[in-house]
């Protein structure tokens, strides 16, 4: 078994070992030795990284059997003796999060009753799981001040092995199963618990536990939280786009919300006025089109190709246009697949419009191919790729066929 130099200093960041194992884990080399700082995954707490002689460890992790730490190293590494180091910079600021954890999981349970089921300690986000779904937004502000009252405080932790005699005196708020002796942590005077995990020596290093996120998990509540350096850094990025905000919205940070109610309003008056106006130029186009065309027959027939246009346009001209007692409209856009609406006035039920579009399409497409349907007075379909003056002959042709201009 590994000595976990981390239960006594979580503050060291150099240490020498002896190599008692080398195997392969994952594809990796790895390496089992008599004693390690580095931190293996456990507990909701990622492992440490570091270097061993030189050489990136990339993974830290316990083997089940009999509790040795295994360091997957990045290459393979010759000698019985190593020189370790961690990283420090993630080290600490997994003390930071998990002491911050004890501190917010005591302040939750002493404030509103809430107890933690789980924690996570990932490297964007950290989260407890609480036992009650409904809490507040009074109750979460209510924890967090008193947690951080604790920060501020700047109490001793301390870390240790109590005897069975002393242990059984000792009032946890946690009792893990696990095998072998108990490690427990203590917050001086605030919070009791069994943990294996790395904590600071003072509250007051944790310079800040700030939640940012709670939302219902399941019949749980999801309490985001951050710590210290992750915290300041989450402030400066928000401070820094609410910032960029206000600027863009010529504005103070405090008037952002505002200033988007009146956009979202003048964007929806608007949006409405655009409606009204592209209505009245389509009704005006349709409008030309009908007056442009020469009745034959008692008959007018529009018959019109575009490219590049909304089929929304077409479906509205369409409708439009055949308002007008004997009028027939037949109207497509070009493209990779061109679109097609035929369409006539209710006083010409000898007309149909489905009939009319299917031969089309298969004029354009082929037989058997493009596709088409609807009502006699409005068919919809479409075929195959056809250019502007291609599709126009095409509507063209279909026209004469009703005997119109
Ligand atoms: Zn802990």
């Amino acid at each position: 078994m590994t000595e976990r130099l981390y239960y006594t200093d979580s503050y060291a960041v150099t240490f020498t070992a002896r190599v008692v194992e080398r195997l392969t884990v994952a594809g990796r080399p790895a390496l089992v030795l008599d004693r390690s700082c580095f931190y293996p995954t456990s507990g909701g707490q990622p492992y440490d990284t570091g270097r061993l002689n030189g050489v990136p460890v990339e993974e830290v992790i316990v083997r089940d059997s009999d509790g040795a730490v295994m360091h997957l190293l990045a290459a393979d590494m010759d000698g019985e003796a190593v020189s370790g180091e961690i990283d420090w910079p993630r080290r600490f600021d997994h003390m930071q999060h998990h002491t911050g954890q004890h501190i917010l999981t005591g302040a939750f349970l002493q404030e509103v009753g809430a107890r933690t089921v789980s924690f996570h300690l990932g490297s964007e986000v950290c989260t407890i799981d609480l036992d009650r779904a409904g809490l507040s937004a009074m109750d979460i502000e209510a924890a967090e001040a008193a947690a951080n009252a604790v920060v501020t405080r700047d109490l001793p932790v301390r870390a240790w092995f109590p005897a069975a005699d002393e242990l059984a005196d000792l009032a946890l708020r946690k009792l893990p199963a696990v095998e072998g002796r108990l490690r427990v942590v203590e917050i001086d005077g605030f919070d009791l618990t069994a943990c294996g995990g790395t904590h600071v020596a003072r509250t007051g290093e944790i310079g800040l536990i700030k939640v940012i996120r709670a939302e219902k998990y399941k019949d749980m509540m999801r309490v985001e939280f951050l710590c210290g350096g992750r915290a300041r850094r989450d402030y400066a990025e928000k401070n820094a786009l609410l910032l960029g905000l206000a600027a863009d919205l010529t504005t103070s940070y405090r008037e952002i919300g505002a200033s988007i109610e009146r956009l979202r309003a003048e964007n929806k008056s608007l949006a409405s006025d655009l409606r009204a106006a592209r209505g009245q130029l389509l009704a005006a186009e349709a409008d030309a089109l009908w007056a442009a065309s020469a009745p034959a027959g008692g008959l007018r027939v529009i018959a019109r190709a575009w490219a590049d246009r909304d089929p929304a346009d077409l479906r509205t001209l369409a409708g439009r246009l055949i308002e007008q007692p004997g009028t027939v409209a037949l109207l497509g856009l070009a493209g990779e697949k061109t679109q097609l609406i035929m369409a006539r006035s209710a006083d010409r039920p000898e007309l149909d419009m489905v009939a009319l579009l299917r031969g089309t399409v298969a004029a354009l497409s082929g037989e058997g191919s493009g596709r088409g349907g609807g009502r006699p007075d409005f068919a919809q379909g479409g075929g195959g790729p056809a250019d502007t003056a291609r599709l126009q002959a095409v509507l063209d042709a279909a026209a004469s066929r009703l005997g119109g201009a």
